[in-house]
């Protein structure tokens, strides 16, 4: 068993490495680089595509980066370290270690996808003894389309608003859900408008290789006739408030909760795009993993531990106490 440390955030001891830990250690893995990951640490392990968004988004110019390309092992400290692509966003890694001494192994997924995406790595999944999961959409409740499904109705969406002359409106987390929709959007030939938040990432992830496609801001742009794409939030903002002919759609996994839905008055519509895995993707990764102990974290934590014993899973929740006994 190789030891980890749960509290205050995940630690293994042995290589003295933190997972993407918030606070700043001397030592850190970050998955991907979505604020709920990312920490200052003295010293970043990390994907070389990674690197660059968080060099761009963070201000990380002067930090150590450690970086290293999927499925290149690397050995450190009696261990072999390699990542994995998670198919969670651009860049996005799992972590997979391998104990030199006794072949124990041990893979951290962070946030991850197994459906198809055309911005992100397609997932790698590597058996290991131990598993640390995200339980973001970890209820039967969440079985997403087919991303082909998803994006024909996402291209349906856009195409209709501006037959009827209204300027669609695509709210996505401004990394991982805008170059998505992008990306559907330049394959259907249709050129977006973005947000200079958007814009931004959009720029950075061409940079590291990512095929998006033309676009146009909303600086230099008028949004007549075009698709925008803008993060949450921003709908208030007088540059998107002053359009009077407008309909919106969000982007997000949650649209398949009708609570979610109901409480968000003045969206049009909310299309399924996630770029997390829904149950039956989490269950899949389980499956191949073939784990002898599961540690579930992010979401869902504990009704997913719960799911899992059932199911004849050694699994706990990283929010119990009773982890301490698995680990
Ligand atoms: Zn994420």
């Amino acid at each position: 068993m190789i030891p980890l440390e749960t509290k205050p955030s995940l630690y293994l001891p042995e290589l003295g490495l933190h997972l993407d830990s918030l606070t700043s250690q001397k030592f850190g893995f970050i998955s991907h680089a979505h604020a709920d990951h990312v920490g200052s640490h003295e010293t970043i392990l990390c994907s070389p595509v990674t690197a660059v968004i968080l060099r761009a988004r963070y201000r990380f110019g002067k930090k150590r980066f450690r970086t290293l390309e999927f499925q290149t092992p690397l050995e450190l400290k009696g261990y072999r370290i390699e990542l994995l692509p998670a198919g969670h966003i651009t860049g996005s890694a799992m972590l997979h270690i391998t104990r030199l001494s006794d072949g124990a192994t041990l893979l951290y997924t962070g946030d991850c996808k197994t459906r198809d995406s055309l911005t992100a790595e397609a997932i790698v999944i590597k058996p290991a003894n131990q598993l640390i999961i995200e339980s973001t959409f970890a209820n039967p409740i969440y079985t997403f389309p087919a991303h082909s499904e998803t994006s024909q109705q996402l291209v349906h969406f856009v195409q209709q608003a501006l037959t009827d002359g209204v300027t669609p409106i695509l709210i996505a987390y401004a990394l991982g859900k805008a170059q998505e929709a992008h990306a559907i959007l330049s394959k259907n030939n249709i050129y977006p408008v973005l947000h200079h938040a958007t814009a931004k990432m959009a720029l950075t992830c061409i940079k590291a290789g990512v095929n998006l496609g033309d676009y146009g801001t909303l600086e230099e742009l008028a949004p007549d006739r075009h698709c925008l794409i803008i993060p949450p939030g921003y709908l208030k903002h007088p540059d998107i408030a002053s359009i009077k002919h407008k309909r919106t759609a969000m982007l997000t996994g949650w649209a398949l909760d009708p609570d979610v839905q109901y409480k968000r008055r003045g969206i049009d519509a909310f299309i399924p795009l996630s770029d997390h895995a829904d149950y039956p993707g989490l269950l899949e990764i389980i499956e191949r993993v073939n784990p002898r102990d599961i540690l579930t974290v992010h979401g869902s934590t504990k009704s997913f531990a719960t799911d899992l014993r059932r199911r004849g899973y050694n699994a706990w929740s990283i929010e119990g106490e009773d982890q301490i006994e698995l680990f």
